[in-house]
């Protein structure tokens, strides 16, 4: 049986002191019945592993280079997260593919870098809502986790996938636990043609899960948590996910 996992992503938001706040707040909840993280942006890593250190609370990036090291002005490699104990990075974020221009290859690499440190690579997939209107949602989301498990090979079994549906972040309109659960089967067959271990992995679902929505989401056969934006923000409301699952 999988063990559940909730991650928050706390995209481009906090400050020191509001981030204090926060984990403190997530530290003071005591035992979790799920795997927890929070992923902060760049210059807060260091602030959450020390805060978070001796806490059942993993920390993560949102992001990663896919370059080694070198002549890279702003970029962080795994190496550079791996270096103080980075647990997590989330790639393929649909935020960097939509603003960034991040093709399904270099989330690809990017999820073979964090691995080859040993960092365990959070792969985002996901439909716009066009897409989805225009029947295309198990198109996309097979291309983009396709790319992901060609450029593993071997390794692909290491991963954690999260299905985050575009027109779901943010929004406030969560998928129904049908229509995630439909796409999160899909996934796991996916990986099952690739690799013995996809009944082992986690595969979590993003975009809007909400204290009063995250217990029905998590409760579907193959959602094994939750990626979390808004909601993870708010230390009641993020450990309140935690005990949904
Ligand atoms: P929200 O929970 O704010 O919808 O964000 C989801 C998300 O993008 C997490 O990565």
């Amino acid at each position: 049986i999988r063990r559940k996992l909730v991650v928050g992503n706390w995209k481009m938001h906090g400050t020191h002191a509001t981030n204090e706040a926060l984990l403190e707040g997530l530290k003071s909840a005591g035992p979790l019945p799920c795997e927890a993280a929070v992923c902060a942006p760049f210059p807060y890593l260091a602030q959450a592993a020390e805060r978070l250190a001796r806490s059942a609370i993993a920390w993560g990036a949102q992001d990663c280079s896919v370059h080694e090291q070198g002549a890279y002005t702003g970029e962080v490699s795994v190496a550079m997260l791996a270096d103080f104990g980075c647990r997590y990075v989330i790639v393929g974020h649909s935020e960097r593919r939509a603003l960034h221009a991040e093709s399904d290859q270099l989330v690809a690499d990017k999820a073979q870098a964090a691995l080859a440190r040993g960092v365990t690579p959070i792969v985002c997939v996901g439909e716009t809502l066009a897409q989805r209107d225009a029947g295309e949602t198990e198109d996309v989301v097979k291309r983009q986790l396709s790319a992901v498990i060609h450029t593993l090979a071997h390794c692909v079994g290491e991963m954690v996938v999260a299905y985050e549906p575009v027109w779901a972040i943010g929004t406030g309109r969560t998928a129904s636990p049908e229509q995630a659960q439909a796409v999160h089967a899909l996934l796991r067959a996916q990986l099952a043609a690739a690799t013995p271990r996809a009944a082992q992995m986690k595969l979590l679902y993003g975009g809007s899960v909400k204290p009063d929505n995250a217990a029905t989401l998590f409760a579907q056969v193959d959602i094994d948590g939750g990626l979390i934006g808004g909601a993870s923000l708010k230390a009641a409301d993020f450990i309140a996910i935690c005990r949904a699952a």
